[in-house]
Parts: structure tokens; sequence; C-alpha cells
């Protein structure tokens, strides 16, 4: 539920947490604290991550005044599953090797449409293919469901359904037929490139906290190529555990908590008890809504200004909304609120950081600012919390073993006549 740190603020004494089955909350005293939470922008209206995913970590960071980085970067995988409105089914992958092994978007009229948008057509990236399905949905080439078609029924059917089995059970589980027919799908937001602040041992700014994998940021830059979110949580969770188990036993203590820290936190998750029981779900097709249309694929700064205000008006909503708390025990809409509120505190800080990034680059396209920026002189957002408002800063990147315009493969380099030797070094 929250990180405790020690009175000063400036060392982590444990985490409170809440046990599900009972409802009755427990401090638990750590010497070192490793946040995994996994990330998942879950507040967009087609997301992949499951609904149990709602960017608890990157909160409990916000709220103990840890920097956010590249928050901006939410990455949308082009292809989700449509199979209606009331179905949480609908927003999961299909998965990416279809388009790779020459499987074809359509739109609504059932024409392809990449050809406009990249000359690798539906094998271009991500986030241009993304941006080119919206495009594409925005100008009212939809199919029933307002999403667009994948389809592999020009190819071999035999070698579709065998390589593809999982995916074609999947849609057939749905009534569709990926194998002979058009499958609706939209881009569906998937991954946050985005995260804390952290050095490569996977320490944090707080003595004894450590995080690693998707709550982390700077790992993948602006974009990410597929493959490298599990890379990402396995390599840097295994440096963190090698680093705690090394610093617990040599500088590791028992260190006690701010009891005042405790007392707000558990004030903080009893709020909604105090308030007459309402319907949340309206909170949250508000917040898929406006962070899909002003905050999601494509944005702009007036997007972004409705964004904050609609942020805003709904924390102010889910302040006053109520949750009936005479059984606390696995109380799934009293859970609902807190994740809604770790929700929206996380997406202010998406809001906040592609505010302040007036250019495009990576899985950020800003409609008003829509070239990349000198790469020479990059910086990259990072957001604070002081438990009111949020400030962003842009810090300069230091471009310390690879410049842009350089690479790491001698053959390429050979290709660009570079001289500089690139080689990796660990120092
Ligand atoms: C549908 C889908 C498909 C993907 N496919 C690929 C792929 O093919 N290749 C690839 O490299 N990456 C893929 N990714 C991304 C990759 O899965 C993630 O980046 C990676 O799993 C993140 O690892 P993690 O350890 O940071 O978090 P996770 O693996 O998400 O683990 C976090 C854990 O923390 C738990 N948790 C969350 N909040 C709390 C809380 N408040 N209290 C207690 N526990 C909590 C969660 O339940 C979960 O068990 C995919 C992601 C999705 C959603």
């Amino acid at each position: 539920m929250e990180l405790i740190k020690t009175p000063d603020g400036a060392a982590i004494s444990g985490v409170l947490m809440n046990d599900m089955r009972t409802g009755a909350f427990c401090f638990v005293k750590a010497k070192a604290v490793l946040v995994g939470t996994g990330g998942g922008p879950t507040m967009y209206k087609y997301h992949t991550p499951s609904g149990d995913k709602s960017c608890d970590g990157l909160a409990m960071m916000l709220r103990a005044g840890l920097p956010l980085r590249d928050m901006e970067m939410v990455q949308f995988h082009p292809t989700g599953l449509i199979a209606g409105k009331d179905t949480r089914i609908t927003g999961t992958i299909i998965e990416e090797g279809l388009r790779g092994f020459g499987g074809y978007l359509l739109g609504g009229d059932k024409e392809r449409f990449m050809h406009k948008y990249d000359e690798r057509h539906e094998r271009a990236t991500r986030d241009i293919v993304s941006r080119a399905m919206l495009t594409e949905m925005r100008a009212g080439n939809t199919a029933q469901h307002g999403g667009l078609y994948i389809t592999m029924k020009h190819l071999d059917h035999p070698t579709v359904s065998k390589m593809f089995k999982g995916m074609v059970e999947r849609c057939a589980d749905c009534g569709f037929d990926l194998v002979g027919g058009d499958v609706e799908v939209v881009p569906t937001a998937h991954y946050m490139m985005g995260g804390v602040e952290f050095n490569v041992d996977c320490t944090t700014a707080i003595t004894g906290l450590y995080a690693a994998g998707e709550d982390t940021g700077g790992v993948h830059g602006a974009n990410r190529l597929g493959g490298n979110g599990v890379g990402n949580s396995t390599v840097f969770g295994g440096l963190a555990g090698d680093a705690m188990a090394k610093w617990v036993p040599l500088e590791g203590e028992w260190r006690d908590p701010d009891l005042a820290a405790i007392d707000a936190a558990l004030a903080y998750c009893h709020h909604p008890f105090a308030n007459k029981p309402a319907n949340l779900e309206s909170i949250r097709e508000d917040m898929f809504e406006f962070m899909w249309d002003d905050a999601g694929i494509l944005r702009d700064a007036d997007s972004l200004t409705r964004a904050t205000g609609k942020l805003a008006d709904l924390e102010t909503n889910l302040n006053q909304l109520g949750v009936d708390g005479t059984n606390v025990a696995y109380n799934l809409t009293w859970h609902d609120w807190m994740n809604l509120k770790n929700l929206i505190l996380v997406s202010r800080s998406i809001v906040k950081a592609a505010e302040a990034r007036e250019d495009s680059r990576g899985a950020h396209f800003r409609t008003d600012f829509p070239e990349t920026r000198d790469l020479e002189n990059s910086w990259f957002t990072r957001v604070t919390f002081d438990g009111g408002d949020m400030a962003v800063d842009r810090v300069a990147v230091d471009f310390s073993i690879v410049k842009p315009g350089e690479t790491l493969l001698a053959e390429a380099a050979a290709e660009l006549g570079q001289t500089r030797n690139l080689s990796y070094s660990s120092s």
C-alpha cells in the first residue's frame, strides 16, 4: 500500500501492507525493499496488462518523493483484440509475429492502408503502426466496433494455424476466424518505458530502497523492442538481488518508521469509508476515454491541457465517492478505489511529462510538434510530486557510450566511416 521511510525521510523503514483476505493492515519492517510491481498502463481505454496492474509501485514511489523519468513514453501495441464492449478480453494482444509473418492490416473499407504511412507497411515499428491505425480510425475508416482489421487469409492456412496456434484459438474462443477471416483490432496501451530514476545496481535515492523491471525508467529510452520487457525485469531483478544481498549484511539496519506516515497512509486508505457508497465504474470509464483521446497515441498542447483538467475533476469526484466498509475482507470495490487513486496520480505524471516534451520521438508523438529535435542536445523528463503539485524538469542526456549517429556494430561503423573505438566497457 505504501513505502514507509524513517522520520528524516532518508532511508526505507519498511512497507505498509494489506492482507486482501481479511482487509487487515500490517507494517513489515525491512532492512531493504525492492519495488517490482510492474507498471502497466491500465489507465487507457484499451490496454494489454491485467486489471490488477494499477501502477501501484510508481504511485508509491511518487508519494515517497522519488523522481520518475520518461513518463511520456507509453508504448502502444498495434494489435489488441476487439471482442465487444463488455469483455476484459478486449485490448489483449494479437501477437506481433502475425504482421511479421505477412499479415495485413485493413481499414473498415477492407483495404490495406499502411503504404500511406511507412515503406515497411505492416512491419514498421509499433509506434509508427499504432499512429497510422489511430489516424485511420480518426478519419472514420473503421470496422463495426470502431477498430480496424488484421487478416491472414491470403497466406497458407495450415501454416498459419500451426505457427500461431494460440492466437488462432484465442480468436476462435471469441468467435473470430484468424486463419480465413478478418479479426477486428485496435492499438492498445502495453508498456511504460518511464519509471523511477535508479542506478545500475538498482538503488534509488532512498537508502535501502531498490527498484527493478517495468517500475524503472531509462532502460529502453523512448521506445522498447519486443522481448526487452522480460529481459529488463530478469536482468535487473537479478542485479537487484545481488546488490541487496551484498548491501544488507554490511549496511542494512532495522530502521524505525515514521509513525505519522503510517497514520497518514491508513487515513488515506480508509478515506472512502466515510462517504456514501457509490458506483466507481463511471470514474474508470471517464479515465479510460480521456486518457485514450487526450493523452494517448497522439497528443497536443490542447488535448494535454484538457487531460490535466479532467484528471483534477476525476480526483475530486473520486474523493467524494464512498465505499461500503462494513466488510473489508476481499472488498474489491475498496481495492478499486485505491487502484483508481494510483492510476490518476500516475496519469498526472504522464500528462505532465508529455506537456514538457515539445517534440516527437519514440513512443511520444505531439501533433503540434511532429519533428524530433536535435539528438545531440537530448534531455529526458523528470517528474516529482510534493504531495499536492507535480513538477517537471528537463535533464540533459549524458551520451557516455554511444553518441547519436554512432553504432556499436563494427560492420555498420565501418560503413559510417567511424574511427572511434566504441567497444563496450563497463567503466
Ligand atoms: C500481455 C503482455 C504480453 C507481454 N509480452 C511480452 C513479451 O512477449 N516479451 C517481453 O519481453 N515482454 C512482454 N511483456 C512485457 C513484460 O511482461 C513486462 O514488462 C514484465 O513482465 C515486467 O516485469 P516486472 O517484474 O517488472 O513486473 P511483473 O512481471 O508485472 O510483476 C509484477 C508483480 O507485482 C504484483 N503487484 C502489482 N502491484 C502490487 C501491489 N500493490 N502489491 C503487491 N503486488 C503487486 C503483480 O501482481 C505482479 O505479480 C508483455 C506484457 C503484457 C501485458
